[in-house]
Parts: structure tokens; C-alpha cells; sequence
């Protein structure tokens, strides 16, 4: 019976570059265990064609999203290309109270907001792909939905290369912008994300091992 997990209310945190499999990752994940949810986060970015509120992000007008924040409504925010997103804690905790687990990808600093908050309850799971010219592949291969420049990506590379270089080393900070500030050791697990099947599966199994962990300590 080693399968039975408790009642959900583990936030999984999937952290890793842009372009390593993180929405591919969590789409199969969602799939394949229904008792974990994808959980919507919030934007002031406005919806692009063919996205709706409440499926891809909840879309906030700046005002709103900033009286919600001054209202402690949120576990993390977080400003990038001038826009604010962040996650809200109604959100999250509407799917637990399902008993549910809720899945979603963040960037370190995100998690390090959630942790400041529910420390007891995220699994940060990092996600990297084989190597770098895999990486560089399968930004060939997906359609391109940032508004970055060429320049910004090279730069966004050169990070990433680094990155991957000194994986090795348990002591140095990430600089890429999804991981920066974060060491191997922020994160329960470290995932490679070379063949789908494995990475999923490998995924599972950590997911599995906490649920239990967590079955036994209640
Ligand atoms: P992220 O969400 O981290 O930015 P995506 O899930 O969008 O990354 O994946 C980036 C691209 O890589 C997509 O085209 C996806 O189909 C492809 N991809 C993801 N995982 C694998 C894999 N294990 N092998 C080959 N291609 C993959």
C-alpha cells in the first residue's frame, strides 16, 4: 500500500531555465495524477489572443493587484518585463482544501517568497536540461512567445552555460534569472530533463517519497 498518499497539500515548485521542459513536464504530471492540480497564477500583464482569465492566469488591473498585495492576498510576487504576476494564497489553498496537491513553476526568488510563508509544505523540484546545446535546440523548436531581444537571449545563454558548467559545485549561486541566487542545495531534487519518460517518471517518484514521508510524520 506503499502508493496510498495522504490527503493532498504539498505544493510542488518546479524551478529551472526557460526552455527545459518545465510546461511539458507538469502537462504530463497533471495528466497522469489527477490529485495534482495545476494552480493559476496572476497577472497585470494584459491577455494575449486566445488566453482567458481564470485558465491561464488570473488578469488583474495594476490596481488591483496591488491592493491585493497590500492586502497580504499574495505568496509571492514577483515584477518582469514590467509587469507584475504572483501567486495567491486563496488559490493554492482552494485546491488543498480538495485535497489536492497544486503544482506550478516558479523562479527562485517565487520560492523563496512561498518558503518564507509555507515552509512546511513545497517540494522544489529543479528542472535542467541534458546540456546546453540541447537547450538551444528546443528554443529552435518552440515558438518564441517573449519579447526578447537577441541580444538579451545570448545573454540569457551565456548565463544558463554558465550555469550548467558549475553544476557540480554545490556552493555556487545560480545566475540565471529563473534560478538566480539559488545554490543545488535550495532544492530537494534535481531532475535532468533529457528523456521525457525518465524525467516524468523520475518526478513521480520524488513526488511518491515525500507524500509517504510526509503519511508518516502526520
Ligand atoms: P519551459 O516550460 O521550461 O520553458 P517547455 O516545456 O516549453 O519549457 O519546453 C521547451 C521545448 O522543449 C518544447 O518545444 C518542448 O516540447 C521541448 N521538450 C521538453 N522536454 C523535452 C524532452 N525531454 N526532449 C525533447 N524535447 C523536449
Amino acid at each position: 500500500m506503499e502508493n496510498i498518499a495522504p490527503q493532498g497539500n504539498l505544493m510542488i515548485l518546479i524551478v529551472g531555465p526557460s526552455g527545459s521542459g518545465k510546461g511539458t513536464l507538469m502537462h504530463e504530471i497533471t495528466r497522469q495524477d489527477p490529485r495534482i492540480k495545476f494552480f493559476i497564477t496572476a497577472t497585470t500583464r494584459p491577455p494575449r489572443d486566445g488566453e482567458y482569465d481564470g485558465v491561464h492566469y488570473w488578469f488583474l488591473t495594476p490596481e488591483r493587484f496591488t491592493a491585493r498585495k497590500n492586502n497580504n492576498e499574495f505568496l509571492e510576487t514577483d515584477d518582469h518585463y514590467n509587469h507584475s504576476y504572483g501567486t495567491l494564497r486563496s488559490v493554492v489553498e482552494g485546491h488543498m482544501a480538495e485535497g489536492d496537491d497544486v503544482i506550478s513553476d516558479l523562479n527562485w526568488a517565487g520560492v523563496a517568497q512561498v518558503q518564507t510563508k509555507m515552509p512546511d509544505k513545497i517540494l522544489k523540484i529543479l528542472i535542467l536540461p541534458p546540456s546546453l546545446e540541447e537547450l538551444k535546440d528546443r528554443f529552435k523548436t518552440r515558438a518564441q512567445t517573449s519579447n526578447e531581444t537577441d541580444a538579451k537571449q545570448l545573454e540569457r545563454q551565456a548565463l544558463i552555460a554558465d550555469d550548467l558548467q558549475h553544476l557540480n559545485d554545490s556552493t555556487y549561486i545560480f545566475k540565471n534569472e529563473d534560478m538566480a541566487g539559488s545554490t543545488k542545495k535550495d532544492y530537494d531534487a534535481i531532475v535532468i530533463n533529457d528523456d521525457l519518460a525518465t524525467a516524468v517518471e523520475d518526478i513521480q517518484r520524488i513526488i511518491n517519497e515525500r507524500r509517504t514521508k510526509d503519511a508518516a510524520t502526520a
